[in-house]
C-alpha cells in the first residue's frame, strides 16, 4: 500500500459497540464526486465480519427487547440530540461524500436524518394494538412482539436519511440491527456509529458493517439469523433479493425505483408550478427515487411553460457541494455519470431535442476533476420510449403534451414503475379524481415532498412492496400474534 493511501482515513465497522478494522484489513476505494479524488477508505468486510456482527447482534437481542420502549426511547432521543449537535460535521462530510449541495446536506438530510430518530422514539412509546371482540363468545388481542434480528440496506442518494429511516422503527420496537450503507457513501453511517456509542446504544443493538452488496448485502439476505430485510435500492437488486429472501421465508420491505410522472394542467399557479415543478426534477441533481422526470403539460399552455422552465433550470446554481449557494453538486460517482450521459445520447438517437443541458460540465479549480453534469430539459419523444420508461435517476428530464384529463392518466399511468406522481391544479375535484386513479404509492396535490413522517410511503408494481412510515414500519418490524380468550359458557 502507498504511503499516501496508509496515511487516509480509514472507515470502521460497528461490532458489538466498538469501531473495528475489517477483519482481514481490506478496504475499497472512497472517492469525493465532486473533485474525483481518492480521500478515504471504506471496509471491504466479509463474511467473518458479518459473523461477528451478527453474534454481537443476537447476543444483545434479548436484553433490548425486554428493557421498556420508554428506555428505549431514550437512547434514541440522545441519539437525535448528538445528531443536532453535530448537523453542520455531518453536513459537510454527507456533501463531500456524497456530492450534493452542504445546504440541501444540512436542511434535509441531517436534518431529517434527527428527526426519524426523534419521531419513531416517540412513537414507539405509542404504539399500541389491535383487540377484537365477538360479542358474548370471545375476545382477541393482538401481541406485537420485535422480530429479533434483522437486516436494513440502504442507498447512497440520501445516505444518512434513508439509513435512519430503516434503523429508527426496527430499533424503537425492541430488535437488534445488521446495517449496511452503501459502500459508495459510506462517510456519515461511520460517523453516526461513533454518535451511538456516545448516546450509550447498548452494544451489539446496532451494527453498521461496510462493504460491496456482494459481499456484505447479498449474504445478510440469506444468513439464517436474519429474520427481515428491510431494503431502499434499485429495482433489478430488490428482484435479486426477493427471490434470495423467498426460499428462507425472511420478512421483506422493498423501496425500489422510480419514474414518476408530474402532471401540469393549464389552471395551476403558474409562477409557483414552475419553480416547483424544477425543484421535483433536479434536486439532489435528480438522484432522489421520488423525483418527478416526466413532465406532461396540458397542450394550451405547453409552450409558455415549457420555456418558463427551461429559464428556471438554467438559472440553477450547479457549482462546488461546499459552497453555501450551490444549488446542484455532483453526481455520486463517474460510473454513475457515465450512465446518465449514455442515456442523454439515448435520448437524442431515440428522436428526443435537447431543449438545455444534454452534456457533463467542466469545474475549474478544485472541483476540475468532478462529476457535473448541466441539468437537461429534452422533449419530443415517444412515452413508450426507453429515454421514458427506464429509471435515469440523475438531472434529466422530459417533457410532453396532453389534451385532456384521459390522457394525462394514461401517459402516467403507462410505466413498470408506481412510487409518486404530482399534480398541479387549482381545480381540486379534479386532482381527487387524478389522485384516485393513477397507479402510485404517493401523490402530491400542488407540492412535492411534502413529507409527513406518520403517512405510509412506498410503491407499487416494479417501484417495490410494503411500506414504510409511521405505524406501518412499526408493524413491519413487529411479529402480530392472536390471541383468543373465550368467555365462560
Ligand atoms: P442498489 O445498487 O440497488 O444498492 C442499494 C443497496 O443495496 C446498497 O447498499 C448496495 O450495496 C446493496 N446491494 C447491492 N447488491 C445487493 C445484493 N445482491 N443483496 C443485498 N444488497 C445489495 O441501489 P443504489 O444505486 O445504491 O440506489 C439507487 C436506487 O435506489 C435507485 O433506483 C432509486 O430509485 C432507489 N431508491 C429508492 C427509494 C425508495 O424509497 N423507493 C429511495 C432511495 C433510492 P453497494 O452499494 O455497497 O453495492
Amino acid at each position: 500500500m502507498s504511503l499516501a493511501r496508509q496515511e487516509m482515513l480509514k472507515i470502521q465497522n460497528l461490532i458489538n459497540g466498538q469501531m473495528l478494522d475489517p477483519v482481514d484489513g481490506k478496504y475499497l476505494d472512497n472517492f469525493e464526486p465532486a473533485t474525483g479524488q481518492l480521500y478515504a477508505l471504506t471496509p471491504d468486510s466479509n463474511e467473518r465480519d458479518l459473523q461477528l456482527a451478527i453474534d454481537a447482534a443476537d447476543h444483545a437481542f434479548p436484553d433490548w427487547k425486554n428493557i421498556s420502549s420508554e428506555n428505549r426511547a431514550q437512547v434514541l432521543h440522545r441519539l437525535a440530540d448528538l445528531i443536532e449537535h453535530n448537523q453542520d460535521d455531518l453536513a459537510r462530510a454527507e456533501a463531500i461524500d456524497n456530492g450534493k449541495p452542504i445546504t440541501l446536506a444540512k436542511n434535509v438530510d441531517i436534518y431529517r436524518a434527527a428527526a426519524n430518530i426523534r419521531f419513531f422514539a416517540n412513537a414507539c412509546t405509542q404504539f399500541s394494538s389491535e383487540a377484537h371482540a365477538m360479542e358474548e363468545v370471545a375476545i382477541n388481542y393482538t401481541l406485537r412482539d420485535p422480530l429479533g434480528v434483522v437486516a436494513c440496506i440502504s442507498p447512497w442518494n440520501l445516505p444518512l436519511y434513508l439509513f435512519t429511516w430503516k434503523i429508527a422503527p426496527a430499533l424503537a420496537t425492541g430488535n437488534t440491527v445488521l446495517a449496511k450503507p452503501s459502500e459508495i457513501t459510506p462517510m456519515t453511517a461511520y460517523l453516526f456509529s461513533q454518535l451511538c456509542i456516545e448516546a450509550g446504544l447498548p452494544a451489539g443493538v446496532l451494527n453498521v458493517l461496510h462493504g460491496s452488496g456482494q459481499s456484505i448485502g447479498a449474504p445478510l439476505t440469506t444468513h439464517p439469523k436474519i429474520k427481515a430485510v428491510s431494503f431502499t435500492g434499485g429495482s433489478n437488486t430488490g428482484t435479486t433479493i426477493k427471490q434470495a429472501t423467498a426460499i428462507h421465508h425472511k420478512k421483506l420491505s422493498l423501496e425500489l425505483g422510480g419514474k414518476n410522472p408530474t402532471l401540469v394542467f393549464a389552471d395551476c399557479d403558474f409562477d409557483r408550478t414552475v419553480k416547483e415543478v424544477a425543484r421535483s426534477a433536479f434536486a439532489n441533481q435528480g438522484q432522489i427515487c421520488l423525483c418527478g422526470s416526466r413532465i406532461y403539460i396540458e397542450q394550451s399552455i405547453f409552450d409558455r411553460f415549457t420555456e418558463a422552465l427551461i429559464e428556471q433550470v438554467e438559472q440553477l446554481n450547479v457549482g462546488d457541494p461546499l459552497n453555501a449557494d450551490t444549488q446542484l453538486g455532483a453526481l455520486v460517482s463517474e460510473s454513475h455519470m457515465n450512465k446518465v450521459l449514455s442515456y442523454i445520447e439515448l435520448a437524442q438517437a431515440e428522436g428526443g431535442k435537447i431543449l438545455t443541458g444534454g452534456n457533463q460540465m467542466h469545474m475549474d479549480g478544485r472541483c476540475s476533476g468532478g462529476y457535473f453534469i448541466k441539468p437537461t430539459i429534452i422533449a419530443g419523444l415517444a412515452n413508450n420510449c426507453r429515454t421514458n420508461q427506464e429509471e435515469i435517476f440523475g438531472p434529466v428530464c422530459t417533457v410532453q403534451a396532453f389534451n385532456d384529463d384521459v390522457q394525462a392518466l394514461m401517459m402516467a399511468n403507462d410505466s413498470e414503475y408506481g412510487l409518486a406522481a404530482s399534480i398541479w391544479s387549482q381545480d381540486i375535484s379534479r386532482c381527487h379524481l387524478m389522485a384516485k386513479q393513477l397507479n402510485t404509492g404517493i401523490v402530491w396535490i400542488n407540492c412535492w415532498l411534502l413529507r409527513d413522517l406518520r403517512t405510509p410511503f412506498g410503491g407499487i408494481k416494479a417501484s417495490g412492496s410494503g411500506r414504510e412510515g409511521g405505524l406501518e414500519a412499526l408493524r413491519f418490524f413487529t411479529e402480530p400474534k392472536n390471541v383468543c380468550i373465550q368467555f365462560n359458557s
